[in-house]
Parts: C-alpha cells; sequence; structure tokens
C-alpha cells in the first residue's frame, strides 16, 4: 500500500481536504495511507522545544536538527524517498508525482519559522522540494499538494478520469479546452470539430490545440516539445 508520513508540528492540518472526495474515500478504503507524525512529541526539553534562534543572529527561528532527527528516525526506517518541503528544492513535476506515486509512498518533513538546520538535511539525506518560486509559511500546504498530485495517481483512486494519457504534463503539452452542454452557452457555441462525431477530427482537433495553448501560454514546456519530437541527435 502506497504510504505518506508527514513530519509536522500542525498534525491536525492532516488529513484536511486529503480526507474528502475521492482521495478521502480511498483513504477510507485502505487503498492509501496517512500517517501525521507530531515532530513537538519528539522533543527533548520539558518545554518541548521544536525551534531555536539563528546561528549568526537575524530574524526568525530555525528548527532543531536533533529534535527532527528523533522524530524522522521514530517514523521511517524504510526505503522510501524522504522529502523536504523547501523553496530552495528542485521545483515538482509531474514526472516526479508519477515517479514518486509508482513507489512505495514518501516521507515528508514540513519546516516552518525560516526553515530547518542545514544539518539534518545532509545527515537524514532528505531531498527538497518545492512547490514554486513563492513563499509559505510552512510545508504542510507544499505537503498536501504533493500527496494529492501522487494519490490521483495510484490505481482504484480515481478510477480513468487521471489515467494520465490526456492531462496537462502528460506528453509534454498543456492540455486542449473542455466543453460540455449546454450547447450554446451566452451565444458560444462548442467548437464544430467537437459535435462532429468524427474521432479522427476530435483528436486533430484536440493535438491543435493543446500545442497552440502549450506555444502561448508556456514557450519553455514549447521549446522542450519541440525537441523531443525532433528528436535528440538533431
Ligand atoms: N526562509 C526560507 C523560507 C521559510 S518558509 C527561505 O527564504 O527559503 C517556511 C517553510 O515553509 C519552509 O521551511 C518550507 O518547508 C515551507 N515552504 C515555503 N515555501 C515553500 C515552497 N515554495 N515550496 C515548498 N515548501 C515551501
Amino acid at each position: 500500500m502506497w504510504r505518506a508520513s508527514v513530519l509536522t508540528i500542525f498534525p491536525e492540518m492532516f488529513p484536511g481536504p486529503l480526507g474528502l472526495s475521492l482521495a478521502g474515500k480511498a483513504l477510507a478504503a485502505g487503498v492509501w495511507a496517512l500517517e501525521a507524525i507530531d515532530i513537538r512529541a519528539h522533543a527533548i526539553d520539558k518545554h518541548s522545544t521544536v525551534d531555536d534562534t539563528p546561528a549568526g543572529g537575524g530574524p526568525g527561528m530555525v528548527m532543531k536538527a536533533d529534535v527532527l532527527a528523533a522524530a524522522i528516525d521514530a517514523a521511517a526506517a524504510d526505503t522510501r524517498p524522504r522529502l523536504l518541503m523547501s523553496p530552495r528544492g528542485a521545483p515538482l513535476t509531474q514526472a516526479r508525482v508519477k515517479a514518486l506515486a509508482g513507489g512505495d509512498g514518501v516521507v515528508v518533513v514540513c519546516g516552518r519559522y525560516e526553515g530547518v538546520d542545514e544539518r539534518l538535511i545532509a545527515a537524514r539525506g532528505l531531498e527538497e522540494v518545492s512547490l514554486g518560486d513563492y513563499v509559505l509559511s510552512g510545508g504542510e500546504i507544499a505537503a498536501l499538494a504533493l500527496i494529492d498530485a501522487c494519490v490521483r495517481l495510484i490505481p482504484g483512486v480515481m478510477g480513468k478520469q487521471a489515467s494520465g494519457a490526456e492531462e496537462s504534463f502528460a506528453d509534454g503539452l498543456l492540455e486542449y479546452p473542455q466543453y460540455t452542454r449546454p450547447a450554446v452557452f451566452e451565444g458560444q457555441g462548442i467548437p464544430e470539430a467537437l459535435t462532429s462525431g468524427d474521432h479522427a477530427k476530435v483528436a486533430a482537433w484536440r493535438q491543435a490545440e493543446a500545442e497552440r495553448l502549450t506555444r502561448e501560454r508556456r514557450p519553455d514546456l514549447w521549446a522542450a516539445y519541440q525537441k523531443r519530437a525532433k528528436g535528440p541527435n538533431s
């Protein structure tokens, strides 16, 4: 079973939104498992301290290496990847999500304050993963996003919808536009190709629209897509 262990000083934030909808149903059904580990329970002083002032001075607090190490050691005596949510990490991609979803699960450390003691990252082999180039107040929302993206790919969680073949990023392109009834909305119809009943025509329209949107909105993805299409040796 795919298992997520989340280390946090706010265990009450979990499962949170992951307890609802299809992910929540699959969680209740035992298709995947989630464990929130309270870092504070591993504090070693009588005040349950988890943070201290930064060496070298400056604002804020830093999460203590010794407390975090004790929490990780109690949680994760297995081979699951150990991630640290961090704005300094490699930005999360659908390819990485797919790889994580195909494994045994994840151990996710959620930072707070100014972040965690650098020595802990190396000592416990944490891989830093970012949700994007902006700063959250803690790693919990990032962890929820990462786990959500993984869980929807686990067989039996979403059924056919997340088969992945036609979704954004699956083939390096953004997804084509979607429409449903009514046939006319505020004077706007649905593109004729989609109502033609001609499967080849539908597929061609969707491919062309996916390419157009990617070209217009994500020059970075478009350049990578074109490079792949031309083959690695050209
Ligand atoms: N001082 C740090 C930011 C700390 S924010 C810096 O400038 O890099 C507090 C915590 O929120 C971080 O330790 C991390 O766990 C989480 N966090 C903030 N932004 C994030 C992001 N973009 N992706 C993943 N985690 C993030």
